[in-house]
């Protein structure tokens, strides 16, 4: 198919998802319990715009000629990679899929894709909706699976020539391991965070405080790059924490499907628990309970959003994924000692920093290891903007012109030339 066809596929694609918007939206509130105005205002409208982007992409994919020192003509072609697998999690469902799909159709692959066992509905809706705006039977194929069974069986699988994966770090290392025991196939990674936010003493301490707020809270807390380590600086903590609290108080927690609800239910029992045993945990080691710390109601997989401040860095709830409403407010003097502590992470997926000092904001951005560093401003998600993880965060970058590069597979051909190129 010539790079224009597939431009137009998801262009026309993008149109029918805006069609279907309030559809599709629905879909993913019942399967994942997030709000249904957030997935039917950010989620779908985004989807729709990735495809446009990756539409724009198609006839821009080519090759280069470059020059050679002998009498050769040098090309280099970049093909499409060939049969893509891709495994995605069940925290954005549409998201990752728009992430995954929209580069590797760009680039001409086909693909086999599994979605989480938990949200397997709107990717099946759509993919529907792209085969009906001309996508070919067979380009894309969507299996609903358990990870060990349908997960591995495609890491694993020799003709598979890529694999592309969003979770958790550790099923991240075990697709690395069955890449390396089949057929050595590119392996991306998109895994955990335990993302610093950073508030210095000359912030906009309001902003900073509903801007952290969301930073953990969004989507249940269900969030990779989730702000879930908040460094206050000690001049400005008490009051911190004292807003922060408050902001907390005054979520909407319920039924996902409710005007104004900020916060569903957590995506099932075993997330719900583990919450509450990193809950749990924060009392136990001595972190104070701020407000929250138990599950809201009997029925449903609700928790109140909680808060624990006096947090110290050697602390379980410090250090792991908690991937609930959970904050932890953490308390620094010191520009480097900051850098120092936020660093002090097996991750490093995102950071945020919050200053109105442009030589603090410069030093933090280039001091911390993280793939995205936000400057008073958190989850900034553009289809331009490049998402990746350093350290145990991930290997490769997804959106952006870097996302291209996982789908593409470099050729060099070089010919001859009977006479030199000069003459
Ligand atoms: P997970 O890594 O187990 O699941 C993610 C995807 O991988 C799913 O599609 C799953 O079916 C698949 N999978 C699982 N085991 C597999 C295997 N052996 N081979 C191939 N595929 C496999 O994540 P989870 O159990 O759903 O959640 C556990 C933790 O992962 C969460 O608490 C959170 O910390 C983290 N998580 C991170 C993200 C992220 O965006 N980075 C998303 C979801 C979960």
């Amino acid at each position: 198919m010539t790079a224009y066809e597939r431009s137009r596929i998801l262009l026309r694609f993008a149109d029918l998802i805006e069609k279907h918007n309030d559809d599709i939206a629905a879909l993913e509130t019942w399967d994942n319990g997030k709000p249904y105005e957030q997935a039917a205002h950010i989620e779908v409208p985004m989807l729709a715009r990735l495809m446009r982007y990756y539409a724009g992409w198609t006839d821009k994919i080519h090759g280069l000629i470059v020059p050679a020192d002998g009498p050769h003509h040098v090309q280099v072609l970049h093909e499409p990679i060939g049969v893509v697998g891709q495994i995605i999690p069940w925290n954005f469902p549409l998201l990752m899929y728009g992430w995954k799909v929209g580069p590797a159709l760009a680039c001409g692959n086909t693909i086999v894709l599994k979605t989480a066992e938990q949200t397997p509905l709107s990717a099946l809706y759509v993919s529907k909706l792209l085969h009906e705006a001309g996508l070919p039977e067979g380009v894309l194929n969507i299996v609903s699976g358990f990870g060990p069974t349908a997960g591995a069986a495609l890491a694993s699988h020799m003709d598979v020539d890529k694999i592309a994966f969003t979770g958790s770090t550790d099923t991240g290392k075990v697709i690395l391991e069955l890449s390396a025991r089949s057929n050595l196939k590119p392996v991306t990674l998109e895994l955990g965070g335990k993302s610093p936010f950073i508030v210095m003493d000359d912030a906009d301490i309001d902003q900073a405080v509903e801007l952290a707020h969301f930073a953990l809270f969004f989507n249940q807390g269900q969030c990779c790059c989730a702000g879930s380590r908040t460094f206050v600086h000690e001049r400005v903590y008490d009051e911190f924490v004292e807003k922060s609290k408050a902001r907390a108080l005054k979520r909407v927690v319920g039924d996902p499907f409710r005007k104004g609800v900020e916060q569903g239910p957590q995506i099932d029992d075993e997330q719900f628990k583990k919450i509450l045993r990193y809950i749990k945990s924060g009392v136990d080691s001595g972190a104070t309970l701020v407000t929250g710390g138990d599950k809201l109601g009997d029925k449903g997989y609700y928790i109140q959003p909680t808060i624990f401040s006096d947090v110290q860095d050697g602390m379980k709830i410090a250090q792991e994924e908690i991937f609930g409403p959970v904050q932890s407010i953490f308390k620094f003097n010191d520009l480097n000692e900051v850098i120092k502590r936020a660093n002090a992470s097996q991750y490093g997926l995102a950071a945020g920093v919050f200053t109105n000092n442009l030589d603090t904001a410069n030093t933090l951005t280039r001091a911390l290891r993280a793939g995205t560093v936000w400057v008073n401003c958190f989850d900034i998600f553009d289809a331009a903007i490049p998402f990746g993880g350093y350290k145990m965060s991930g290997i490769g970058r997804e959106k952006g012109i870097d996302s291209l590069k996982n789908y593409l597979q470099v050729k060099a051909v070089v010919t001859a030339l009977k006479n030199p190129a000069w003459l």
